[in-house]
């Protein structure tokens, strides 16, 4: 389709998902135009710990494998540095960690053991009392830096990006959607990918396909910087993140708050709280001792999406055939450019050649209860238990 008040495929979401996928997709010819309520890497996209580690999923050897290339193909810094670290501070943590390692380790990837003078050595800000941990493939990347890449790359093979463009809904004919409505008018389409992180069931429910996902709000604080560790993805004591290229340590982890599905009220950025941010500042100083004296400098808050199993959904919607939807359920940065590439075939090819999609297919929720929610306690909490000490 030549027609710039439309394109070949639609991608609606600016988020590493949409913007990895919609630039696979120019990769492979595509005339592409992705459309986006904000800016690019506003949400979540932009807000995350930066891990690029997720054994549990199908996508994991592909995102393994394209990582340490991402520079080069995208053209532009992802900050990607590979290996983590996990650090125990009791021996409970290593059974925590046991199924993780055993999942990489199953994929024929490397995790070894640390004792805990081996854990001093890699990070000197450990604490003395530290019991050991693990030291195994993976890795982290700029969040921020990662976004803007996806962007400019794909900009760079001419797709385009339209902000401030809010999706209001379909036109369909035939068993497809053939336009997408939004607050700038309407835009025809081939193919579409919905991408849209909490809120892709919202819009796919207007097409008369609900998919189950929640929001919830996280957190992350910011050090002021300090020097550099010889490896920066360092995890333990609940919380994951890393070591900016600068310096900074910029860590989440714990509670979540979930929220009511409306995306009403996530048009505005979430706010960071303070008891959020005293946890989170008290286990990094029991992970790091020697880092109590940082004073932190920033903290922000983002929408994480919650799938009812935590697993992704990417798949084509069954009612409308040229449509294909993703959400990445709290693990989509790191695998973004796994599931990038996955739904650009799933859009061209309309199959995965890469990798087996099907325990990330949306007919794994066909049984499942209008209470998903509470029956798991992901249920907005009462006003005044925010107030409290969070652990
Ligand atoms: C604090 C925090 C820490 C995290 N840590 C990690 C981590 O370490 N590793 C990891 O892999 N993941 C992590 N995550 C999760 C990760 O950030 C997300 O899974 C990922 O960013 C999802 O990307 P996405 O593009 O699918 O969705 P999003 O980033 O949510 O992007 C969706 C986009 O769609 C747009 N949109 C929504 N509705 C519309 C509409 N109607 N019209 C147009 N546009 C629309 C939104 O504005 C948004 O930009 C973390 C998340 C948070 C909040």
């Amino acid at each position: 389709m030549s027609d710039r008040n439309g394109a070949g495929v639609i991608v609606v979401g600016g988020g590493v998902t949409g913007l990895s996928a919609a630039w696979w997709l120019a990769r492979r010819g595509a005339d592409v135009l992705l459309l986006e309520k904000g800016i690019v890497g506003w949400e979540a996209s932009g807000r995350n710990g930066g891990g690029c580690t997720h054994p549990q999923s199908p996508l994991f050897l592909e995102e393994q494998r394209l990582w340490p290339q991402m520079d080069e193909l995208l053209g532009y810094p992802t900050e990607w540095r590979p290996y983590r670290i996990r650090v125990a501070l009791a021996e409970a943590d290593f059974e925590r960690f046991a199924p993780w390692i055993e999942m990489i380790r199953h994929n024929g990837l490397r995790a070894e053991r640390l004792d805990p003078k081996q854990v001093l050595e890699l990070c000197p800000l450990a604490s003395d009392a530290n019991l050991g941990g693990w030291f195994h493939d993976g890795g982290h990347a700029n969040p921020q830096r990662t976004a803007q890449a996806y962007a400019w790359a794909l900009q760079d093979l001419g797709g385009r990006i339209l902000q401030h463009t809010m999706v209001t809904g379909f036109t369909t004919r035939g068993g497809r959607v053939t336009a997408v409505e939004t607050s700038r008018g309407s835009f025809a389409c081939d193919e579409l990918v919905i991408a849209a992180g909490p809120q892709t069931g919202v819009l796919t429910a207007l097409l008369g396909q609900e998919i189950p996902v929640t929001p919830a709000r996280a957190e992350m604080i910011v050090t002021e910087p300090l020097p550099l560790l010889r490896h920066g993805g360092i995890d333990g004591n609940g919380l994951y993140g890393r070591q900016t290229l600068r310096g900074n340590l910029a860590y989440g982890g714990g509670l979540h708050e979930w929220l009511d599905p409306p995306a009403e009220d996530m048009r505005l950025p979430p706010r960071s709280s303070t008891p959020v941010l005293a946890s989170l500042a008290r286990r990094l100083v029991a992970l790091f001792p020697k880092a109590a004296h940082a004073r932190v400098i920033r903290s922000w808050a983002g929408f994480i999406e919650n799938t009812p199993d935590g697993r992704p959904v990417i798949d084509r919607l069954g009612i409308y055939d040229n449509v294909v939807a993703a959400t990445m359920s709290s693990v989509g940065f790191g695998l973004s450019p796994a599931s990038g590439r996955a739904i650009a075939e799933l859009v061209l090819d309309r199959t995965c050649s890469f990798a087996d999609l099907s325990t990330l297919r949306l007919a794994r929720f066909g049984n499942l209860g209008e209470r998903w929610r509470e029956e798991r306690g992901w249920v907005p909490p009462a006003p005044a238990s925010l107030a409290g000490p969070v652990a």
